[in-house]
């Protein structure tokens, strides 16, 4: 399923949301350029998490499918190796569960993403 995109005023709905966050950093920084790489640092780190989960999370996950498909890309037929993989939502929107993930090439992931039309 492709994943949902925002209409234009969902758009401009994220922009102001984007322009709020950065003028609340700025103010939270109050001019100190280290606070706001770090403030900044770690809205952004904890944003992914709330789409990606957190790397201890995605690593076990991973061992998981790893065993479930026997060391092999589904994608590919080949052994997988034993980093550099990636873990492929088949809805992205379901997130990273074991019914909705398969352990895949970094290279079988591109030719997949091109094909859902991301680059
Ligand atoms: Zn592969």
């Amino acid at each position: 399923m492709p994943n949902r995109n925002l209409s234009e005023s969902e758009l401009e709905i994220a922009r102001n949301l984007i322009d709020q966050i950065r003028c609340t950093l700025e103010e939270m920084a109050d001019g100190d350029s280290e606070l706001l790489f770090a403030l900044r640092r770690k809205v952004y780190k904890e944003l992914t998490y709330d789409e990606r989960e957190k790397p201890a999370f995605r690593k076990k996950l991973k061992s998981i499918k790893r065993d479930e498909q026997d060391g092999i890309c589904p994608l590919c037929g080949k052994t997988l190796p034993q980093s550099y993989c990636v873990l492929d939502r088949i809805n992205a929107i379901d997130g990273y569960t074991a019914e909705n993930t398969r352990l895949i090439h970094k290279d079988c992931d591109v030719a997949i993403q091109s094909g859902r039309g991301y680059k």
